[in-house]
């Protein structure tokens, strides 16, 4: 019997969101105290390669966009468990030295994308020396062909993975080697274009199995959207088994080919 890898997505942690920084904590200290292992990117591309895995229950926890509640309300609580995360950065939203600490809730709702909402380098540093957080790409502009995040300019999609790669390597001295596609869509075109840019790994926001033998290039994730524990530890086990999960990942894709009819 194979296993698969869950992949987890969040977006904001904080007390106005569909996550609250409680109900992040109480998903955080299920993991713990259940004995998962929370890896990173580069030990789940392994994992692909060998099919070995140092703790059976291993999950991967990741962040999309970069926004400033993950520094205030998620990264203390994956110190207290630590456990290992990602964090894929728009980088044309991180400032240099706005050093910002504290979160402003009515900010957030009102304009979610002001860059105040967004880290800072030098935010990132800090967690990235905890040795607990990666920061990957996902994009410049989080791209979409002619609607990126205030983008006028409508780069390529190589040309915003190359200047993101860029970005990530002259402020932190390491090279992005995964891509979170924005929006969850990407094309044959742009896995190849994302390979010969030399990136070993792309995740989609696509549900399915993450096993021994998957591609690094199509990694699968689901979006953590609810709090409750029980609705939490379900998923957890429906995306630990490679056929449940490959399974659900086909009703649900043929569910959404039936709603896109009707549409
Ligand atoms: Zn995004």
């Amino acid at each position: 019997m194979g296993v698969s890898v869950p992949v987890l997505t969040y977006h904001h942690v904080n007390p106005s969101r569909e996550i609250t920084p409680a109900g992040f904590e109480k998903q955080m200290q299920f993991l713990s105290s259940n004995g998962y292992a929370a890896l990173s990117l580069e030990e789940l591309s392994e994992f692909f390669r060998t099919g070995k895995l140092k703790q059976t229950k291993s999950v991967v926890i990741t962040f999309d966009d970069g926004y400033l509640d993950n520094w205030v309300f998620a990264y203390p609580v994956l110190k207290k468990y630590d456990l290992k995360a990602t964090i894929f950065v728009v980088t044309n939203k991180i400032q240099d030295k706005n050093y910002r600490d504290s979160f402003d809730t009515e900010l957030d709702l009102k304009n979610e994308r002001h860059p105040d909402n967004f880290l800072s380098w030098e935010q990132i540093r800090i967690m990235e020396k905890s040795g607990l957080i990666d920061i990957q790409a996902h994009t410049h502009y989080h791209y979409k062909e002619g609607e990126s995040w205030g983008n006028t300019s409508n780069l390529s999609v190589q040309e915003e993975l190359v200047l993101c790669r860029k970005i990530i390597e002259e402020e932190l001295g390491n090279k992005s080697l995964f891509i979170a596609w924005p929006w969850g869509e990407y094309t044959e075109e742009s896995i190849k274009t994302a390979k010969e840019i030399g990136f070993k790994g792309a995740l989609s926001t696509k549900v399915g199995s993450n096993e021994f033998g998957s591609s690094a290039m199509e990694i699968k994730r689901f979006k953590v959207s609810r709090e409750d524990l029980d609705w939490f530890r379900k998923r957890l086990e429906l995306y630990s088994s490679p056929w449940r999960a490959k399974l659900y990942a086909s009703f649900y894709g043929f569910d959404r080919k039936i709603r896109n009819l009707w549409k």
